[in-house]
């Protein structure tokens, strides 16, 4: 059975405030928001930016998206996970201090930021389930104390995952750090000693100092590595070296088997929007932005995996290429297969006009 997509068109670079006029006005003749209850906390799940990049999904669409779950008695908030790696995002004190500094504040959103693992990312839950990797799996222990969830998502490339959508936002984004840990774990890479120029840059990336020089040349203490993949970003010289078969499928499997414990502990009371503006070859996590095709929309549905199908459906019906033409040349739809194989959401979908 299909999953309705509701489809709101934009323009590249469409003024954001015409842009939000037109969402206000479908959302208001829609009912996507009446899964929220009277006295129910909402989380709003977003992304806040890496450090002096804003590809992020802009702080007035938030804005909205609170004002229509206070519309329905609802307590809304943001909220967002630590990272795994060094860096402003991995506590709660340097992570909400970003999120102001991109404009993430009570007097923008309405909302204050409640981080969902707690000071250090440790705080989890374990929720069960019925997946082929895992029994039960280790997420951000906030969600088993609110009633609903609006996962809002910046579409992009990923250079391990494939793509960036509502799933990796929930399956990455939503775990614990133990949780992530056990995502990246099949994922190390190793060094090509003859490539390696020995420029140094894939140690001063490295989140978990697992890089170091021996004899003149880069190696990884595959022991100490969490399989971010930051080293393979930042390497010029093509010498960081990925075993993909292995690791690509894997995680993202264990990305889909740890959105489904997500949705599991929502109990269904969650909505899920995808903005596929701005969408980049990375995600927003790196350090870098290359936009790769002219702005699309936004997507809103109740099934994850039929939204990001959806958005994959739509970035190759806009660009004529595939995503892995456009990004990484990763095969990236073992996701969303893997996510059908455990029996969460659907790829069918029905793209619904939102104008
Ligand atoms: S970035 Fe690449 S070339 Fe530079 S030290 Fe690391 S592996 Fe070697
Ligand atoms: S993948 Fe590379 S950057 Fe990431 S932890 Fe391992 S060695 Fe460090």
């Amino acid at each position: 059975m299909s999953e309705k997509v509701f489809f709101l068109e934009t323009k590249d670079r469409e003024n954001i405030y015409e842009v939000l006029k037109r969402l206000e006005g479908f959302l208001k003749k829609s009912d996507l928001f009446n899964f929220v209850s009277e006295r129910d906390f909402v989380a709003i799940k977003t992304h806040f930016g890496e450090k002096k990049l804003n590809g992020f999904v802009k702080p007035e669409f938030l804005g909205l998206m609170g004002r229509f779950v206070r519309d329905r008695g609802g307590s809304p908030f943001l909220t967002e996970t630590s990272t795994l790696y060094r860096g402003d995002r991995s506590n709660a004190v340097d992570h909400i201090k970003l999120a102001i500094d991109h404009g993430f504040t009570f007097e923008a959103t309405g909302m204050p930021v409640i981080m969902a693992d707690g000071i250090h990312g440790d705080e989890e839950v374990e929720v069960n389930i019925r997946g082929k990797i895992y029994d039960k799996v280790k997420i951000a222990a906030l969600l088993s104390k609110i009633q609903a969830l609006v996962v809002t998502t910046h579409f992009t490339g990923h250079i391990v995952s494939g793509f960036g959508g509502a799933l990796k936002n929930m399956g990455m984004g939503l775990a614990s750090r133990r949780g992530k840990m056990i995502q990246h774990s099949t994922s190390k890479p190793t060094i090509k000693k003859k490539k390696c120029t020995a420029c140094g840059e894939c140690i001063r990336w490295c989140p978990v100092e697992a890089i170091d020089f021996k004899e003149g040349k880069a190696e990884i203490t595959s022991a100490i590595c969490i399989g971010c993949a930051e080293c393979l970003a930042v390497c010029r010289f093509d010498a960081v070296v990925y075993n993909w078969s292995e690791s690509y499928e894997k995680l993202q499997q264990k990305i889909a088997e740890h959105a489904m414990g997500v949705s599991e502990i929502m109990g269904g009371k969650a909505l899920y929007i995808n903005f596929l503006t701005s969408i980049s070859k990375d995600c927003d996590c790196m350090g870098t932005y290359e936009k790769v095709i002219p702005d699309i929309g936004i997507l809103i549905s109740k099934d994850p995996v039929a939204i990001d199908s959806a958005s994959l459906y739509l970035v190759e019906k806009r660009s004529g290429k595939k995503l892995s033409e456009l990004s990484h040349n990763i095969p990236y739809r073992v996701q969303l297969d893997h996510s059908v194989e455990i029996g969460f959401g659907t790829t069918e979908f029905e793209l619904v006009d939102a104008d």
